[in-house]
């Protein structure tokens, strides 16, 4: 057994396989995989096979696709039959929001080139008459996708592995791992049958690894505590049930073909066909985590008790979709460990702290994801990024404040919510409030419904007063929600008056010492801001992208304050850690700091906002304190409030004059207080994450997750105000290599008067798709939907007349110049 190689891949599921397969496709040589036991001895044997194509996450879908396409080359290239019946996929509803539902699902599909179509019950029942219609209001049909034996894909998978030069080790389990500096060396032991059980033997073998890759399945608390680090992979029990021959189905399939895979998302459940008989998997309620510390040794290609009560609901809701099975009996079942993460997205990257480890754990679709997984990480590992941004995939998008409870309940609620109504204004209530700043309680008392930000709780909007505890979720909607008039007024507020904004869960971090000033230089792309000043700027990736967007504050001559998305705190300290560890050789000693949770920030937006300051400022004359004399745009100043000392920034991410005003956390609720106090004779009002992210689209902020990501460069995002290319930094070359594939424009649209679209719609010009759309929402002054997305180039200049799929129709809109509300800035920069 060879023990110098390039990459180690530990875990032989369909995940792993696959990630050796395309990494070996990808070039690279001397690759291996272990595998503690037998391939597809974890969860992969047992899974239902189900290739749902897309789901609402365009980096998610991007990767089912893939995976579809490439299953259905395997056989050509390595001869095995992985038994993919492209039966497609029925998804019913029996609601008009589950229709309303679909036809978002339908805009991610349509931008992923995932073809649909929707069928009337009629046109289901004409198809497929075993189906019950009659309370159905329709269905989405999208007929490239069904379903694949998922040991046959990962044998075939590992056999092309093979033919491309990958060595497959089974009975070895991974057991240590050390860094040297350069390389992993991977203490491997061999696993040996005793009573049944799998246990280590005394043979240990050290294999030192460039890279390495871990897939491991159920066992990624046992993978994470050998790393050191935290992951929120924990599996959860699930169950699907065989029932046997119905009559009446083998009678159908005389002269029809198969079923498509039968979503009934309102009942929790997939129905298909499975020899002449159905499969019913369900999502139901109460299924509990399992393995929280570990999977026993006892436990190999093992299952749990079924628990009928459990499913009795979905199985019910089953004969009634399909009476004809409720004659049938039970053949067979199933309930087996399936590994889930918080949101429901793997874990897939660069691991937190380490170099040359990439995780690929938490899979709940892993037979569906395992095929796009394999190709999209290849791509990172050999060529420094994927096609894709895959942030919402990365491992670090959850921070040191993640703990095992958290994850197991909240990967309980994850699989719980698989089939609820996915509104994309939806906010998961378990494991919360967890993260509160100290002025969470008052607001709360001021009506503050709040989102999930990182584990921060921050303000979504104010509703009223004496709100019940389901407002908030009353008010979701695939169209304008209960929340939206309240949006409105907070968003009017702002740009008429003043607003009050809660903006604690930025990510903030300090850099300074001998290296600081050379290395930022070198790190991001626009020029650095002189002492007391600020600049907006991106540090790209290895491909020349953008992989995180600061707005500088330089404090000192060699100290800095960088701020950065409040949902990326690890991913960015992460990045920024490696970065300077890797320059200070060159630039000398740089320190880091994350200061996220020591500065509490309130921003105050609004052509009122330096009325409300005045009042409380104390530092120096109020009447030139604020003014642009001492204090103009784009600067920093600390100031006191009150008793209170504060870093005020004056920035406003809502394109209106304004203060950022970063305060230590602990004297929040003094200054909460005080501005409270000082605003109600401005008619202050409490402004939402929300309405602020409408704003920020009438000034063409691009935000990062959205428009800004690993996917396009700063230019292509239209932003070369902030790239100094008289500098050399990181990336540079490669995004100018990249040239300008597509271009970030904002649009005004005239949609359909009770829905804004979301940021996943497609773009057309006339009947061509030209691009899609990466935000959306409402504009108080244009009294209209608006969104910002990227298109051609070419069509990327105002007055560009296209069209936007909403609703699964097609309306009217117009790009727009950039800043539609106050291009000249005015407002941002008006004096005392
Ligand atoms: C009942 C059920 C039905 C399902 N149906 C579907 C479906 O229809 N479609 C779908 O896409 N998904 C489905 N799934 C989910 C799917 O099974 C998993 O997402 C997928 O199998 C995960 O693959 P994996 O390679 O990540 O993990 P695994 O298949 O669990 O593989 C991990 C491997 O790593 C090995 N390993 C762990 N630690 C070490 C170590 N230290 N050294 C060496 N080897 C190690 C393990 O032995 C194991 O073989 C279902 C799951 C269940 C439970």
């Amino acid at each position: 057994m060879k023990t110098h190689v390039k990459a180690l891949v530990v875990g032989g599921g369909a995940v792993g396989t696959s990630i050796a397969y395309h990494l070996a496709k990808a070039g690279w040589q001397d690759v291996m995989l272990l595998e503690r036991d037998e391939l597809t001895s974890g969860s992969t044997w047992h899974a239902a096979g189900l290739l749902p194509l897309f789901n609402m996450s365009y980096a998610t879908t991007h990767i089912h696709k893939y995976s579809v396409d490439f299953y259905k080359t395997l056989e050509e290239e390595t001869g095995l039959n992985a038994g993919f019946a492209v039966v497609g996929n029925l998804r019913m509803a029996q609601t008009q929001e589950r229709m309303d539902e679909y036809m978002l699902y339908a805009s991610t599909a349509e931008t992923c080139d995932v073809p649909y179509v929707f069928l009337t019950p009629e046109e289901i029942k004409d198809r497929w008459p075993l189906i019950r219609t009659e309370d159905l209001k329709g269905a989405l049909y999208h007929h490239t996708d069904g379903y694949i034996n998922p040991a046959d894909v990962t044998m075939a998978m590992a056999k092309g592995a093979r033919q491309r030069g990958v060595m497959i080790e089974r009975k070895w389990q991974a057991d240590a791992f050390h860094w040297t500096g350069d390389a992993w060396e991977v203490t491997a032991t061999r696993m040996v049958e005793k009573g049944g059980n799998l246990v280590p033997s005394e043979e240990q073998i050290v294999i030192t690894a460039e890279h390495v890759v871990t897939a491991s399945g159920n066992h990624a608390q046992r993978t994470a505590r050998m790393l050191g680090i935290k992951m929120p992979a924990i599996p959860v029990e699930h169950q699907f049930i065989v029932m046997d021959q119905d009559p009446e189905l083998v009678e159908f399939r005389k002269d029809h073909p198969e079923h498509p895979v039968i979503r009934d998302a309102d009942a929790q459940s997939y129905v298909r066909e499975e020899r002449g008989g159905w499969i019913l998997g369900v999502y139901e309620k109460n299924a509990p985590a399992r393995f929280e510390y570990g999977v026993p040794d006892s436990f190999r290609a093992d299952l749990f008790q079924l628990d009928l009560d459990r499913i009795e609901e979905q199985y019910m809701a089953m004969n009634h979709r399909m009476p004809s099975a409720e004659n049938c009996g039970l053949k067979d079942d199933f309930n087996g460990p399936i590994c889930y993460t918080p949101d429901g997205n793997p874990l897939v990257g660069p691991a937190p702290g380490l170099r040359n480890m990439w995780l690929a754990e938490g899979f709940s679709f892993g037979i569906t994801a395992a095929g796009g997984t394999g190709h999209y990480l290849a791509q990172m590992m050999v060529e420094g990024e994927a096609e894709i941004d895959m942030a919402s995939l990365d491992p670090k998008r959850y921070g040191d404040w993640m703990t095992t409870e958290f994850a197991a309940r909240k990967n309980e609620e994850c699989y719980d919510h698989v089939y609820i109504l996915h509104h994309p204004d939806e906010e998961r209530p378990a494991c919360r409030p967890l993260r509160t700043a100290p002025a969470y309680d008052r607001q709360k008392a001021l009506g503050a419904q709040f989102g999930f930000v990182n584990g921060w709780e921050r303000p979504n909007y104010y509703g009223p007063l004496d709100a019940p505890d389901n407002f908030d979720h009353d008010s979701r909607s695939f169209r304008r929600g209960g929340w939206w008039r309240y949006a409105v007024e907070e968003a009017r507020a702002v740009r008429e008056g003043v607003g009050l904004i809660d903006a604690t869960a930025f990510t903030k971090h300090v850099v300074k010492g001998p290296g600081a000033t050379a290395f930022l230089d070198w790190f991001t792309c626009n020029r650095l801001p002189g002492v007391g000043r600020i600049n907006l700027t991106y540090a790209l990736t290895a491909a020349g992208t953008t992989r995180t967007e600061y707005t500088i504050v330089r404090l000192g001559q060699d100290e800095y304050y960088l701020v950065s998305a409040g949902a990326w705190t690890a991913y960015d300290a992460d990045f920024l850690r490696k970065a300077a560890e890797d320059k200070m050789g060159e630039f000398g000693y740089i320190e880091i700091q994350d200061v996220t949770s020591q500065w509490g920030v309130l921003a105050i937006a609004g052509p009122k906002s330096r009325d409300v300051l005045n009042e409380i400022v104390r530092d120096a004359d109020p009447a030139t304190v604020l003014g642009n004399k001492r204090f103009p745009w784009l600067s920093m100043r600390n100031i006191e409030l009150g008793m209170c000392p504060v870093r005020a920034i004056r920035v406003a991410y809502t394109g209106e004059l304004g203060w950022e005003l970063h305060h230590p956390i602990e004297m929040q609720n003094y200054l909460w207080d005080h501005l409270m106090a000082a605003g109600a004779k401005h008619g202050m009002k409490l402004v939402g994450a929300r309405a602020q992210n409408w704003l920020r689209q009438e000034k063409s902020y691009r935000a990062f997750g959205t428009e800004l990501g690993r996917d396009a460069t700063p230019l292509e995002a239209d932003l070369p105000r902030f790239v100094d290319l008289s500098k050399a930094f990181h990336g540079k070359a490669e995004m100018q290599a990249k040239g300008i594939r597509s271009t970030c424009v904002t649009l005004l649209i005239d949609g359909p008067g009770d829905a804004d679209p979301w940021g996943r719609e497609a773009l057309y010009h006339g009947d061509k798709r030209v691009g899609r759309l990466t935000s959306g929402g409402y504009s108080v002054v244009f009294e209209k939907s608006i969104g910002m997305g990227y298109v051609s180039p070419e069509l990327a200049v105002p007055g560009t007349r296209l069209k936007v799929r909403m609703l699964d129709q097609l309306w009217d809109a117009e790009i727009v110049e950039d800043s539609p509300y106050d291009p000249k800035n005015e407002g941002i920069r008006k004096d005392a």
